[in-house]
């Protein structure tokens, strides 16, 4: 399938209020997801309905006019990237702005039950580095946090991404007493392999039926155990996100932190995310949004489109605030992960 290409004029860059380059897009491809991990979805989640859903080409549509726009990162996240249909249409279609110089990466958030399929294909694509999440490498945990999943696939789609020569990242979520034990030794597991590992934090998102107090294990305490087993050497390494990192001396691998409950990484953010439904929100930990399909449909020009994008730029917040509500043990934010996109 041969996609639309964006306009050639080259419209203005976006900045925002507080003088930050927006150079970098997520985008949620769909909501839905194979796994159900406890923090993420409820177990009887209601998703949308598959008419709601911008088609393949409305996607390659919207992140064209992003990229033609200035940005110059773009993640396809999910619910899981990869259970959309057809999603690989989609990458081999945005690689053309890799190949032209318009983009530096393009590259995916996924759980890995796919990649055995998929890993040379994205490879083909231009994809560089992956992200993959994993909690756990003991299977009957990592069922229980799933719900659903099987490690054994998700072991086998990271030994396929790494045949394929993707770089991979692995991100654990640190849940209290699930696989706080366990995070020492999935370090050295990924160092052991050429992969870095960043631990983050549970976010208030979305209602899942599970006391988040329960599942919140800060990092501040998670690091001070490490540093009890681990030299951590500070490092200056950036990747344009939010995580910390520090240098694992015992092992020579990276260690990444993303603590958005216990630390503040607004003050660079240089991304926006856009969800399968066309919604662009300026900042994960808040509300506000700007519908980008109404006027992604109301033409076949971009310029209804750009001056959307334009606007909702003007409303970037300078930050999030997430806070978990400890009196009524709600969620922070209504909306899920899996919507706006991990
Ligand atoms: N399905 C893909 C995956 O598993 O990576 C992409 C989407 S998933 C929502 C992206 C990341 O968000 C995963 O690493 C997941 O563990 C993390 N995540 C989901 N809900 C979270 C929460 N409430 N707090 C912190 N991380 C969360």
């Amino acid at each position: 399938m041969e996609f639309e290409r964006a306009a050639s004029v080259h419209p203005a860059p976006l900045i925002d209020p507080f003088g930050r380059a927006i150079a970098y897009l997520r985008v949620s491809v769909t909501d839905r997801c194979d796994f159900r991990c406890v923090y993420c979805m409820a177990e009887d989640m209601t998703f949308l309905p598959k008419a709601d859903l911008l088609s393949l080409e409305e996607l390659d549509r919207l992140c064209s006019a992003f990229v033609a726009k200035g940005v110059r990162k773009l993640r396809l996240t999910g619910g899981e990237p990869l259970v959309r249909r057809g999603i690989m249409t989609l990458f081999r279609s945005l690689s053309r702005h890799l190949a032209d110089g318009a983009l530096d990466e393009l590259t995916l958030t996924t759980n890995g039950s796919q990649l055995p399929k998929y890993a040379s294909e994205l490879a083909a694509c231009g994809i560089k580095r992956i992200n993959v999440s994993l909690d756990t490498r003991d299977a009957d945990k990592f069922r229980a946090i799933t719900r659903w999943g099987e490690l054994d696939k998700v072991l086998a789609g990271i030994d396929a991404a790494q045949a394929a020569g993707l770089s991979v990242k692995i991100n654990t979520v640190a849940l209290k007493g699930v696989n706080e034990d366990e995070i020492p030794s999935l370090i050295e597991w990924a160092h052991g392999r050429g992969m870095d590992l960043t631990v983050i934090e549970v976010m208030p998102l979305g209602d899942v039926g599970e006391q988040r107090l329960d599942q919140y294990l800060p990092l501040s305490m998670v690091r001070a155990r490490l540093a009890e087993r681990f030299t951590l050497d500070e490092i200056d390494h950036r990747t344009g996100g939010p995580a910390r990192y520090v240098r694992v001396k015992e092992t020579g691998g990276r260690l990444g932190f993303i603590t958005p409950l216990t630390h503040n990484f607004c003050e660079s953010c240089n991304r926006v995310r856009l969800t399968c439904t066309g919604t662009l929100y300026m900042c994960l930990g808040q509300e506000d949004a700007a519908d980008l399909r109404t006027p992604l449909r109301a033409s076949e020009g971009n310029e209804l489109l750009y001056a959307a994008i334009d606007e909702a730029i003007t409303r970037k917040p300078k930050g999030h605030d997430f806070v978990i509500d400890r009196r009524h043990k709600r969620p922070a934010l209504s909306r899920h992960m899996s919507v706006t996109g991990g």
